[in-house]
């Protein structure tokens, strides 16, 4: 009596197997019910949660965005927080984030030292006696 059916229990016809489990299915099941695994990729993309954002990513995107609205005062921590999220190995997401936050950041950084400088530039020039022959390093008092 010849044995031509192989070691494994064959599938049925209306079965499949699934991918993941090689359990017996339905070649229509959207979903396996015996691994829980999405067999429709649509199904899968929608169930499966993204992979995670970096938070610090977040914090240094919007410090940067935000940073025009406080005279550019976030702009630095943007760049510091920015850097932290790509040192974050366990985010997988948020890298694009960080990577704004920190070009912003350090942008804004550079607007906020240009209006330091005006502002010292100002002061400067206010308290500085009107210009005489004397030096320039001549005592104010
Ligand atoms: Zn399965």
């Amino acid at each position: 009596m010849p044995m031509d059916e192989p070691a494994s229990p064959p599938v049925p016809p209306e079965r499949t197997a699934c991918p993941f489990c090689c359990e017996a299915i339905r070649p229509t099941a959207r979903k396996c019910p015996h691994c829980q695994e999405y067999l429709d990729p649509e199904l899968a993309a929608q169930a499966r949660p993204g992979p995670r954002t970096s938070p610090l990513a977040i914090v240094s995107f919007v410090l940067a965005l935000v940073s025009p609205l406080f005279m550019c005062m976030s702009a630095p921590a943007a760049v510091v927080i920015g850097i932290a999220a790509l040192r974050d190995r366990t985010a997988k997401a948020g890298r694009g984030m960080a990577v704004t936050g920190i070009i912003l950041g350090a942008l804004y950084t550079l607007v906020l030292l240009l209006i330091v400088a005006i502002f010292l530039l100002a002061f400067a020039a206010l308290s500085l006696p009107p210009p005489s022959t004397g030096s320039a390093a001549e005592p104010l008092f």
